[in-house]
């Protein structure tokens, strides 16, 4: 049997760990969507054309090591825009989503467009401020030498384009609970999550 909760948000609300959580506790299998458009990014960066990257992108795309940098999350948010990418990304997250035993999906458009019947919907979110720090000291830990200053306008930057565009625009799906992280502590917002899906179970 399937079940799908779909987590979506900003960058560094928490999403991410709180999906990691979650999936553990309740055993199911975790998807950090965002991850497959990191991968797009990276291969435009490499010099590949942004929707050719993303018809061709395969399980090997999504485990190479800079993933996680902040020039790849901006290119990330760049070919995010363009309707084809996420065309092209979509039967694959909707698949994941419907697997038996449970999923749980993060990004920013997976209650609203991937996953619309997801049982459970969860916007988390936190000021941009809390985002920022998060983000930096994440950052600083992998040796970037990134300023506070820097990882700001970053943040600012990707939420914008994310917020903006016209294809699968980031915002709370309907009937999402809205988690705001800004003053809880990390199991705190697992808590509250888990109590949502438990509602539903
Ligand atoms: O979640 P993460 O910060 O890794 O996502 C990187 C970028 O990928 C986001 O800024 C966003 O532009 C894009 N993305 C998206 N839809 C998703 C997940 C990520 O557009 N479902």
């Amino acid at each position: 049997m399937s079940f799908a909760v779909a987590i979506d948000g900003p960058a560094a609300a928490g999403k991410g760990t709180i999906s990691r959580a979650v999936a553990a506790h309740f055993g199911f299998a975790h998807l950090d969507t965002g991850l497959l458009y990191r991968a797009v990014g990276a291969k435009v960066l490499e010099g590949a054309e942004a929707v050719a990257a993303a018809e061709a992108l395969g399980a090997e795309d999504l485990i190479v090591g800079y993933l996680r940098t902040a020039e790849v999350a901006q290119m990330a948010s760049k070919v995010a825009v363009i309707p084809e990418v996420r065309a092209a990304l979509v039967e694959f997250q909707r698949d994941f989503a419907r697997r038996d035993g449970g999923a749980v999906l993060d990004g920013r458009d997976i209650g609203t467009v991937i996953c619309p019947d997801a049982e459970v919907k969860i916007f988390v979110t936190a000021s941009a401020e809390v985002r920022a720090k998060r983000r930096f000291l994440e950052l600083q830990a992998a040796g970037s030498a990134m300023t506070p200053e820097e990882v700001m306008a970053d943040v600012l930057a990707r939420d914008a384009r994310d917020r903006d565009r016209a294809t699968a625009p980031m915002k709370p799906a309907q009937g999402a609970l809205i988690l705001d992280t800004s003053e809880m502590t990390i199991d705190e917002a697992v808590a509250a999550a888990i109590k949502a899906i438990e509602a539903r179970c």
